[in-house]
């Protein structure tokens, strides 16, 4: 049974939404939130994201949340879990929180993720689905995808499923 492993910032959760609420559409700096106890955990879905968890599992994966909290700030970690718990309460014992993302999976496994410039996921042993939202473009590397939502996602992995 392959892995997914699906980051939660920017995939799951919407915390761009979020920081532009609070902070204005031109307001880059992140940190403000993630110092903000209950921000992580107030964070809408995005788009797409909570119906994709059983359609991944339905098209025969494991699925598991890969997500690397603010070592600096530990109210991230409940935080996050919290997420977890209220919006994909099935995947409450599918949550690893780590800060290197190239300690999971193997060949054949998938990480979705739209900052894989970060957490080591060059190091990530299988596929990688680059979410790059925002019309941002994908990466571009050997076994590396873009899709721009959940959709586009959906389609790699049904497409990667079959291989
Ligand atoms: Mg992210």
């Amino acid at each position: 049974l392959n892995r997914v492993f699906i980051d939660m910032d920017g995939v799951l959760a919407d915390f761009d939404g979020l920081k532009k609420q609070l902070f204005g559409p031109t307001y880059e700096d992140g940190d403000k939130l993630i110092e903000m106890p209950g921000a992580f955990l107030m964070l809408n879905p995005i788009p797409g994201a909570i119906e994709a968890v059983p359609q991944i599992f339905g098209l025969g994966y494991d699925v598991w949340i890969a997500t690397r909290p603010a070592p600096a700030w530990p109210t991230t970690y409940a935080d996050k879990a919290a997420w977890v718990h209220k919006h994909l309460p099935k995947l409450a014992t599918k949550l690893i929180m780590t800060q290197d993302k190239g300690l999971l999976g193997e060949k054949g496994d998938i990480l979705i993720d739209d900052r894989p410039e970060k957490a080591n996921c060059h190091l990530f042993p299988g596929h990688l689905v680059h979410f790059a939202h925002d019309g941002e473009s994908p990466i571009r590397a050997d076994r590396w995808y873009g899709a721009a939502d959940w959709e586009q996602a959906i389609l790699i992995l049904k497409w990667l499923a079959e291989k």
